[in-house]
C-alpha cells in the first residue's frame, strides 16, 4: 500500500502522469482479481467492502428488473448486509422469500427452487456463513435456477456473498455459476474498507451509488487505490495457498472440536461438521452465557465471539442460531473461533485449557 500512499498519491481518473501512474496500479489490481475470479477484467466493480457489494447487487438487480418481477429470493442466515437490504426492499414493495436452513445450518437447492416464482428476478444465497461456517451447494443452486428460468421465460439473476470464502473455497465465479459475488478484503489479510463487486457481463444493472463515471458507471467515487492494490495481492495469496492452508486449518479444527468434547461436558457444535469452512468453530456450552467467557477469554489474550462479530454488543440470540430453531438458551452460550494458516499446535493448546478453566469457572458461578 506505501507508494500508493505516498509517492504515488494520484487520482486515476486524473490525465496527468501522477494519476495515469495510480490507473495503470488499478488495471493491474483488476486483472488480479479477475484471474483469481475466472472473470473478465471489466467484470470487477471495486467497492468499499463486503456491505457495499452486497447492497449493490441486489439493489442494483432489483431495481433494473422492476419491471418483470418484484419477486426476490435469499435465506434467513444471511448476513445483515442481505437481510437488511431485503428489509428496505420490502418497504419499497417488492417480496422477498427467506428460505429457512436445516437444523445443520445447511440450505437445499431444492428449498431454493421449490419457492421461484413466475416473477422472481433474483437469487441470494450465501457461499459460507459467516457464524457457524456451513458451505451452501452454490453450483447445485445455480444449476437448478437455470432449468426454473426456463420454465418461467426469463433470466433468473443468482447472487452470492462469497466474503468468507477466499483463501477457504474456490471462488472461480463460472464453477460456482453465478452472476454477480461480493468480496471483502479484510476477510482475506487485506485491508478494511475495501472489496468487490463481480458483476456478470449482460447483467441488469442500475447504481446505486450516484456520481462521477469511475468504475464504467457501476459505481461512482475515487477508488481507494492503495486498498484495491492491497486487496489484489492479498487475494492473490489468499488463492495460492488456499489448499495448503485449508488442510492445515482442517486439521487444527478437528483437533480443537474433539478436545473441546473431550475436556469439557455439555459442548455442542453448531452447524454442519464436514459442511464447513476450514477455519470455523462455533460451539455451545450447556449452563453458561457467552458474554462472561467472552471476557475472561480476552482477559487471558483469546479474542473470541459469539454470534457474529458484526452484532456483537447486541445481546440479541444469534438470528442464525435462531433460524436452526435452537433454543435461546444454546445461542446465548455459543462462542466462535476463527483459525488461521498462522495459528499454532501451541496456541490451540492454551485455548483449549483455557476453555476448560473458564468454563467450570462460570458453571460454579451461575
Ligand atoms: N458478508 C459476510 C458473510 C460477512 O461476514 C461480512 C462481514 O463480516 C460482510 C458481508 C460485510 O463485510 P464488510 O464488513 O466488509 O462490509
Amino acid at each position: 500500500m506505501n507508494p500508493y500512499l505516498n509517492e504515488e498519491y494520484g487520482n486515476p481518473s486524473s490525465l496527468y502522469s501522477l494519476g495515469q501512474n495510480a490507473r495503470r496500479a488499478l488495471d493491474q489490481a483488476r486483472n488480479k482479481c479477475a484471474t483469481v475470479l475466472g472473470s473478465r477484467a471489466s467484470e470487477i466493480v471495486f467497492t468499499s467492502g463486503g456491505t457495499e457489494s452486497d447492497n449493490s447487487a441486489i439493489m442494483g438487480v432489483a431495481f433494473a428488473q422492476k419491471t418483470t418481477g418484484m419477486h426476490i429470493v435469499t435465506t434467513a442466515i444471511e448476513h445483515h448486509a442481505v437481510l437488511h437490504t431485503a428489509q428496505l426492499l420490502e418497504s419499497l414493495g417488492y417480496e422477498i422469500t427467506y428460505v429457512e436452513p436445516d437444523k445443520k445450518g445447511l440450505i437445499s437447492a431444492k428449498s431454493i427452487v421449490d419457492v421461484i416464482r413466475e416473477d422472481t428476478i433474483l437469487v441470494s444465497v450465501m457461499l459460507a456463513n459467516n457464524e457457524i461456517g456451513t458451505v451452501q451447494p452454490i453450483k447445485q443452486i445455480s444449476d437448478m435456477l437455470r432449468q426454473k428460468a426456463m420454465e418461467i421465460n426469463h433470466p433468473i439473476y443468482f447472487h452470492t456473498d462469497a466474503v468468507q470464502a477466499p483463501g477457504a473455497l474456490s471462488i472461480s465465479v463460472d464453477d460456482l455459476g453465478v452472476d454477480l459475488l461480493s468480496l471483502s478484503a479484510h476477510k482475506f489479510h487485506g485491508p478494511k474498507g475495501v472489496g468487490l463487486l463481480y458483476l456478470r457481463r449482460g447483467t441488469p444493472f442500475v447504481p446505486t451509488q450516484a456520481g462521477g463515471a469511475q468504475e464504467r458507471e457501476r459505481r461512482a467515487g475515487t477508488e481507494n487505490v492503495a486498498g484495491i492494490v492491497a486487496m489484489s495481492v492479498a487475494l492473490e495469496e489468499a488463492e495460492s495457498s488456499r489448499l495448503e492452508n485449508s488442510s492445515k486449518c482442517i486439521a487444527l479444527r478437528n483437533k480443537l472440536f474433539a478436545s473441546l468434547s473431550e475436556r469439557i461436558d455439555g459442548v455442542h457444535i453448531n452447524g454442519d461438521l464436514h459442511q464447513r469452512l476450514p477455519n470455523n468453530v462455533n460451539v455451545s456450552f450447556e449452563g453458561i452465557e457467552s458474554e462472561p467467557l467472552l471476557m475472561a477469554l480476552d482477559l487471558n489474550g483469546i479474542y473470541a465471539s459469539s454470534g457474529s462479530a458484526c452484532s456483537a454488543g447486541s445481546l440479541e440470540p444469534s438470528h442464525v442460531l435462531r433460524a436452526m430453531k435452537f433454543p435461546d438458551v444454546r445461542s446465548r452460550a455459543s462462542l466462535r473461533l476463527s483459525l488461521s494458516s498462522k495459528t499454532t499446535e501451541d496456541e490451540l493448546e492454551q485455548v483449549i485449557n483455557v476453555l476448560a478453566e473458564q468454563v467450570s469457572r462460570i458453571r460454579e458461578l451461575m
